[in-house]
């Protein structure tokens, strides 16, 4: 409020976004792995829960550390929204790297060492060391918006706090909405 504007641009970020599964407590989350927030071990089996660009980065990453990893997706595909040549290199690192891909996989329950999942109905479950949730993204708003708002301060939105996207579209966005204000 020092500054007194007369237009805030709102680019927070986003957040992890955990899926609602049964005991995904006793998952640690990749942004925490990656950040190294987390201690990466070694040798040991661990699952990462979807498969997204963040999973299969996070997948990659661990098995570098000598792990055996299974990554669990929903979807009939992993790493949707990656750019074509990106793509083809991650299916090329997957496979050198043996990481265990399981697509249309539904996971439903999880505890300290076991990772239950469904494929076409039929269960499945994976004994394991460490599970590691990368269910997605969520704009990230902090309260301090509402707050200028109601001040009638002009709030605009964007990047990811607006709709979680990639650099491109956040950088690109941010021109736009800057260019326009003029
Ligand atoms: C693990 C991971 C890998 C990714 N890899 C790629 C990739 O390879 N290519 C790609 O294009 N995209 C990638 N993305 C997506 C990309 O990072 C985002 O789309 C992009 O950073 C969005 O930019 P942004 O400015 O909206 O948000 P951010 O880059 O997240 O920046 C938001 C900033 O706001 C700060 N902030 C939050 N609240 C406050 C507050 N109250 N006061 C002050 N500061 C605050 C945060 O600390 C943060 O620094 C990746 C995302 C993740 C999570």
């Amino acid at each position: 409020m020092a500054y007194q504007p007369d237009v805030v641009f709102e680019v927070t970020g986003s957040l992890p976004f955990i899926a609602p599964i049964k005991g995904i407590e006793n998952a640690v989350e990749s942004w925490d792995i990656l950040s190294g927030k987390v201690d990466v071990p070694q040798n040991k089996t661990i699952v990462v829960i979807g498969g997204g660009i963040v999973g299969c980065e996070t997948a990659e990453y661990l098995a570098e550390k000598e792990n055996k990893v299974h990554v669990l997706e929903m979807l009939p595909s992993i790493a949707n929204g990656l750019e074509y040549v990106n793509r083809l290199v991650l299916d090329v690192t997957l496979q050198q790297m043996k990481i265990d891909v399981v697509v249309n996989a539904s996971v439903t329950d999880v505890d300290s060492s076991k990772v239950t999942y469904t494929v076409d109905g039929a269960e499945h479950a994976i004994d394991c060391d460490l599970i590691v949730v990368s269910t997605g993204q969520k704009p990230y708003v902090p309260a301090v918006v509402k707050e200028l708002q109601d001040r009638n301060i002009r709030v605009l939105k964007l990047g990811d706090a607006e709709k979680v996207g990639k650099i491109f579209n956040a950088t690109a966005e941010g021109f736009h909405k800057a260019h326009d204000l003029f």
